[in-house]
């Protein structure tokens, strides 16, 4: 099967019984142990369940369900199975389950639904992403934006949600000045940034007057755009952990922010 096919829209199991029942058997409620199939989330009980998915080759997925993406809500529980499948597959054929779960090329974040700065990633790219030193947590299909210059991360049209590891060269390169949709008027690194980001900004002691265009860089040291003179370091600063923390702001991760006090 083609990724193509794959990206189609997955497969919804449609519940033939009643709330909690199995899926083919129609059989127990909401409190008999059931597996669910990460593609289309149809339940089986212990009975069906080894019929319904048999060998496994993708962890646990009903046998049409085989060769497709997995349903993103799923992505979480990958390699996390219930305690009945536990009881029913010998130690070593489980293990092999959820490894082959967790690695097998169907149920990995699919690189082009993943857009950053507009742009969809490679695969190399996404590569990239994941493996570097701070990548984005829970990542999921989706439109980002990245300030490769200090690291801020975010879902366009919002304030940053993490700082990961700045410098990589992935979707375009450019960001957009709207991208956390901020109207403040003040840019950091070409962004114009959100009140949430001035208020964060004013609680740590930065001027703000004259609506400043800042370039900020990975270890937080700031400067006025055409300026070259290092104001300061924005992540030394008093309260910034606790400013952060207050708004719901990242703050970068231990590493880059102490390392070069
Ligand atoms: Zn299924
Ligand atoms: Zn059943």
């Amino acid at each position: 099967m083609s990724d193509e096919d794959s990206l189609a829209a997955a497969p919804r199991a449609e519940r033939r019984g009643k709330r909690g029942s199995c899926y083919p058997c129609l059989m127990g409620n909401r409190f008999t142990e059931k597996e669910v199939c990460v593609v289309c989330d149809a339940k089986y009980c212990s009975s069906c369940v080894r019929r319904a998915m048999g060998s496994m080759p993708e962890g646990r997925k009903c046998l049409p369900c085989i060769g497709l993406k997995i349903s993103e809500s799923n992505r979480k529980s990958l390699g996390k199975c219930s305690k009945m499948l536990k009881r029913l597959l010998a130690g070593s054929e489980l293990r092999k389950v959820m490894h082959d779960e967790v690695t097998c090329k169907a149920n990995q974040l699919y690189a082009r639904l993943i857009y950053v700065n507009g742009w969809p990633l490679s695969e190399n790219e996404l590569d990239k992403l994941q493996t570097c030193p701070n990548p984005p947590k829970k990542l999921k299909p989706g439109d980002y934006w990245y300030d490769k210059v200090s690291g801020h991360w975010g879902k366009v049209g919002e304030k940053p949600c993490q700082i990961i590891s700045p410098h990589m060269n992935i979707g375009a390169s450019a960001i957009i000045e709207q991208a956390s949709n901020g109207d403040t008027e003040i840019f950091i690194n070409n962004r114009e940034i959100t009140k949430t980001e001035l208020m964060m900004l004013k609680m740590v002691g930065v001027h703000c007057e004259g609506k400043p265009h800042f370039w900020v860089d990975a270890d937080g040291r700031y400067q006025e755009e055409g300026q070259n003179r290092i104001i300061g370091r924005i992540w030394n600063k008093k309260r910034a952990r606790f400013s952060c923390a207050v708004l719901s702001l990242p703050f970068p991760p231990t590493s880059s922010a102490e390392t070069h006090i």
